[in-house]
Order: structure tokens, then C-alpha cells, then sequence
């Protein structure tokens, strides 16, 4: 298995036991403007894609995230299934060469583009394009033009979701479920946004462990040693 094929499973199995970790709260959010099943949908679902992408023979990460995506589709109903499931298989391809900065932010403008054409969302909609929106734009500004690496990069877009995921408690719902609530969807937070946003810690979390290479020390590098007459003794 390719290093970079074995950091894509790992995330897929880090995000379920998140998902599986969070499912009660998730519900809870779902309970409020919806029917109580995004916690079950989430968890099932990514348990089931953790399984089936460690039964994958050779891995690549195009291979294992099209395999979480079909999964999701197959196993998770309502809206989130074809929006998770279906964004991740379309937007696979995209890391067909390999995970690099450029790759990743292509990966994550398609799975946007995806998101948005099959569920026809826009920020301020409250749903998971709330989270995603801010987490895919900074994720690309500061690959582009801060010339960030990728995992700071990461982080930077993990709290980026964080503020769309709060940005979701004081708007009125006009798409999905929710919407159907009217003013009353006003004061909860987006169950979708929030999975979205437990997501991209794993991801972060993942990929600081596998892709952050350590920094280099300098030259002659010593241990460091604690300097004449500031040690204190007891
Ligand atoms: P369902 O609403 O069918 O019960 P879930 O409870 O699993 O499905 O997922 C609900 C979440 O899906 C919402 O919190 C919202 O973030 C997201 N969602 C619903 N409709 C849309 C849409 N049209 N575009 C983007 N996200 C949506
Ligand atoms: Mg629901």
C-alpha cells in the first residue's frame, strides 16, 4: 500500500469513530430541525466505508476515496448520502497522481462544486455549504497566495468551517429538511454543517501525523542546554 493510499484509509477509520463518537449529538442537532437521523445516517455510513476501503487489495487515495464515497451512497439515505457519497466519488479523480497542495485543492473545489450542484445550496441556506464554502476558500487562498503547506493550510480551513458552522445557528433554513421550519430553524446549529466540520478535524489531525514533514534542523544542531545561572534549585 502506497504511504500516501494508507494515510486515506486511516482517515476514513479516524472520521468514523469520530462520527460514531459524535452520533448522539448529532442526532441531537438533527432532533431539533429535522428527524433525528444525521447521527445514525454519519455514523453507519462512514463504519461502513472505514470497513470497506481496508478490504481494497492496492490502495490509492483516488481508489480509497471513491470507495467511502460509493459506499456512503449505498449505505446512507436521505440528503446526506448522495451529498457526502456522490461528491467524494465526482471529485476522486482528483487525486489521481497522488496528495499534494495542488491536488488537495482540487479535490476539495470539485467535492464544493458537486456539493452545490446536486443540492443547489448557497451560504447562508444553512446547511453544510456553510461550513464547506468559508473551509474550501481559505483552504485554496492559503495554498495559492499565503503559499502555505498543506497541513497549516488545513488548519486554517478547519477554522474557517468552525465559524460557518457557528454562522449557521442564527439563520433561517431554506434548503433541506430544516427549511420547513421556517423562523423556527432559527437558533440551531446545522447538523450537516457540523459533521462537515468533524470531518475536516479528522482530516487535519491525519494529515498532520502523515504528511507534515518535520522541520529541519540547523546545522550543528546541539541539545539544548539550560544557560550559566539560571538554574534554580529546590
Ligand atoms: P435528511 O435531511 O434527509 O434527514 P440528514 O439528516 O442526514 O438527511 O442530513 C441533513 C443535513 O443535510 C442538513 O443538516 C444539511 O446540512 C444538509 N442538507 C440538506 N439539504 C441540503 C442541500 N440542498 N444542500 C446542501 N446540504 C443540505
Ligand atoms: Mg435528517
Amino acid at each position: 500500500m502506497s504511504d500516501e493510499g494508507e494515510a486515506v484509509v486511516a482517515a476514513v477509520a479516524a472520521v468514523a469513530d469520530r462520527l460514531e463518537t459524535e452520533r448522539s449529538q448529532l442526532t441531537d442537532l438533527d432532533s431539533a430541525i429535522g428527524d433525528a437521523d444525521h447521527g445514525g445516517n454519519m455514523a453507519r455510513g462512514w463504519a461502513a466505508a472505514a470497513e470497506a476501503v481496508t478490504e481494497l487489495d492496492d490502495p490509492e487515495p483516488s481508489v480509497v476515496v471513491k470507495t467511502a464515497g460509493k459506499t456512503l451512497l449505498s449505505e446512507v439515505g436521505g440528503a446526506s448520502g448522495p451529498l457526502y457519497g456522490g461528491s467524494l466519488v465526482f471529485a476522486s479523480p482528483e487525486l489521481e497522481d497522488g496528495i499534494t497542495a495542488e491536488s488537495s485543492v482540487a479535490f476539495a473545489e470539485t467535492y464544493l462544486e458537486k456539493v452545490q450542484d446536486r443540492g443547489d445550496a448557497r451560504v447562508g441556506d444553512k446547511t453544510m455549504v456553510d461550513a464547506l464554502v468559508p473551509a474550501v476558500h481559505t483552504f485554496k487562498k492559503s495554498v495559492e497566495v499565503d503559499e502555505m503547506a498543506p497541513v497549516p493550510a488545513l488548519a486554517k480551513a478547519v477554522a474557517a468551517a468552525q465559524r460557518g458552522v457557528d454562522f449557521t445557528v442564527p439563520i433561517r433554513a431554506s434548503k433541506g429538511r430544516a427549511s420547513y421550519l421556517g423562523w423556527r430553524s432559527v437558533g440551531h446549529q446545522d447538523p450537516g454543517a457540523t459533521s462537515t466540520l468533524f470531518i475536516m478535524e479528522e482530516l487535519l489531525d491525519v494529515a498532520t501525523e502523515h504528511l507534515e514533514t518535520p522541520e529541519e534542523l540547523p546545522e550543528h544542531a546541539e541539545s539544548p542546554t539550560v544557560p550559566d545561572g539560571e538554574v534554580t534549585e529546590d
